[in-house]
């Protein structure tokens, strides 16, 4: 890997807009390191009028930009991730500034994602298929196009900024489109940062970045009539406005929403595996992460032990320690979020059945840390099984026979992601197939690849984002007719 250019950590708070950096004309908005509670910067956020601006900059470039080869868009985002890569330390000092993410975390397991995002979509912009040309009707020939759908405008949410940015950015562009991204109010300092890198690689207007908060930026965004398509990951209440605001210019959607994921842990489950997987996916990111492992059901026999030990190593998850290598997770990333966790809990501290067997309270000091927490006993009609927590919050509920843990799993509004412990290959892949997931990890959970899609069901969504489906997505496939 190249050497890393002198580090800086003055964020950039511009925007990309047309090909320009430019500063916000709106609001400043607060942005704060979550360690501390502090304001790292405050960003003026896009006005309506500059949103405009920057979708008229994609519509101009999408009509070039659109017509270049897989191959000249495939060669843009190569270099695009050589740049990243070659920021990776000063994306890592933004990243973990302003979300508080442990940093030896974030740059093992989300910098090496970034880059390969986009490497990934190069090649894949180089092989897109369907059907074969040919005469399906006698004396003509048809043919199959994948065209790009337009000005594309994207949303990204705060817990993973600039790793949703990616997700959002590669495949769009590597389909041709032209795009509006627009970062969380709470965490824009990476997907801004990275607007200079794109500033300088691609053509103006192709990609243009922008922050703001939802109701004055992202509605003027999700709203204009010359976005063809909007792109969303964010929560299932946003989602719904996406559609409302789509649905009077019938504009594509694509739609990454929360997520409740369970984890059915059958009593022949290796308990030294189980118990180390879910002390770290239950709680990764501090929870905050849409198919985090924090709905456990686990089977008569085991149930116990598990509980206890479970409650034995999540009371050794690192935190809130002044040397930042130390830490296994970081704190809530906004001030809001901390206050939803703190109220989920104490709701169901309230319940005399739940039994908390670790954490349960904020942990004090001005960041907004609160301590890992495990209940047990929780009820599948309890608050804490049902709805998405987005903290370091994993329930345990004991079920009595397989059919009983596959009814609960499914009896839930989301249907992004699940897992299924167990020693019995045969009794795991029956389950798979009877849960309503986008997906099922066996003997592990939370890991993704490019190459395979990451989406959900029911209220979770329905986009697919990474691997060809995403590529898909972003194209539009078009029937060419010739009469012979
Ligand atoms: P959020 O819905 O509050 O915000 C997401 C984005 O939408 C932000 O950029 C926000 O400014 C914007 N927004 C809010 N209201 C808007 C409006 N009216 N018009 C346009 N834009 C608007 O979500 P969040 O709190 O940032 O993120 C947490 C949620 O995201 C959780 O529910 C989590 O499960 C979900 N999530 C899902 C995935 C996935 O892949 N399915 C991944 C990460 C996060």
């Amino acid at each position: 890997m190249p050497k890393s250019p002198a580090r800086t950590l003055a964020p950039e708070t511009r925007f990309l807009i047309g090909g320009k950096l430019v500063a916000g004309d709106g609001d400043p908005q607060p942005v704060l390191n979550p360690r501390t509670g502090e304001i790292i910067v405050k960003i003026p956020e896009a006005t309506p009028k500059q949103v405009d601006l920057a979708i008229h900059a994609a519509e101009k470039a999408f009509a070039t930009w659109g017509r270049t080869t897989p191959g000249e868009r495939a060669g843009l985002l190569l270099k695009i991730a050589d740049a990243i890569d070659q920021e990776a330390e000063t994306f890592g000092d933004l990243e973990c500034q302003n979300t508080g993410k442990p940093r030896p975390v974030f740059m093992a397991d989300e910098m090496p994602a970034v880059s390969d995002c986009f490497r990934f979509y190069a090649g894949a912009a180089r092989c897109l298929s369907g059907p074969a040309a040919g005469e399906y009707m006698a004396g003509y020939t048809s043919m199959l196009r994948r065209d790009p759908v337009g000005v594309v405008g994207s949303i990204a949410p705060w817990n993973f900024p600039l790793q949703m940015a990616a997700w959002k950015l590669a495949p769009a562009l590597a389909a041709g489109n032209s795009i509006v991204l627009k970062a969380s109010e709470f965490t824009p300092l990476t997907a801004l940062y990275l607007g200079r890198i794109l500033a300088d690689r691609l053509p103006s207007g192709v990609a243009n970045i922008v922050t703001g908060r939802g109701p004055m930026t992202g509605q003027a965004l999700i709203s204009h009539p010359l976005v063809r398509m909007v792109s969303l990951t964010g929560s299932v209440s946003t989602g719904t406005q996406v559609i409302a605001a789509a649905a009077a210019g019938l504009k594509r959607t694509h739609l990454e929403l929360g997520g409740k994921a369970p984890v059915i842990v059958f009593d022949d489950a290796d308990m030294e595996e189980v118990v180390p997987a879910l002390k770290k996916f239950g709680y990764y990111n501090g929870g905050q992460d849409c198919t985090a492992a924090c709905r456990v059901y686990a089977g008569p026999k085991i149930h116990d032990d598990l509980v206890s030990e479970l409650g034995k190593a999540v009371k050794t998850i690192r935190y809130n320690k002044p040397k930042d290598e130390e830490n296994d997770i970081g704190p809530s990333v906004t001030a809001a979020q901390f206050e939803r966790v703190k109220g989920f809990v104490a709701r169901a501290r309230n319940s005399k059945h739940i039994k908390t067997v670790a954490g349960g309270s904020p942990a004090g000091g001005k960041g907004f840390y609160f301590e890992p927490t495990l209940l047990a006993g929780a009820r599948q009609e309890d608050e804490v099984v049902q709805k998405e927590v987005f903290g370091p919050v994993v329930s345990v509920t004991k079920f009595k026979t397989p059919e009983e843990a596959i009814r609960w799993a499914n009896d839930s509004e989301y249907g992004l992601s699940s897992s299924v412990w167990t020693k019995d290959v045969s009794k795991a892949m029956q389950v798979a197939a009877e849960l309503r997931y986008g997906c099922t990890w066996i003997n592990t959970h939370l890991l993704l690849v490019s190459e395979m899609p990451h989406g959900g069901l029911k209220r979770s969504g329905y986009g697919k984002d990474l691997s060809m489906f995403s590529l898909e997505e972003y194209t539009v496939p078009r029937h060419v007719m010739v009469r012979l």
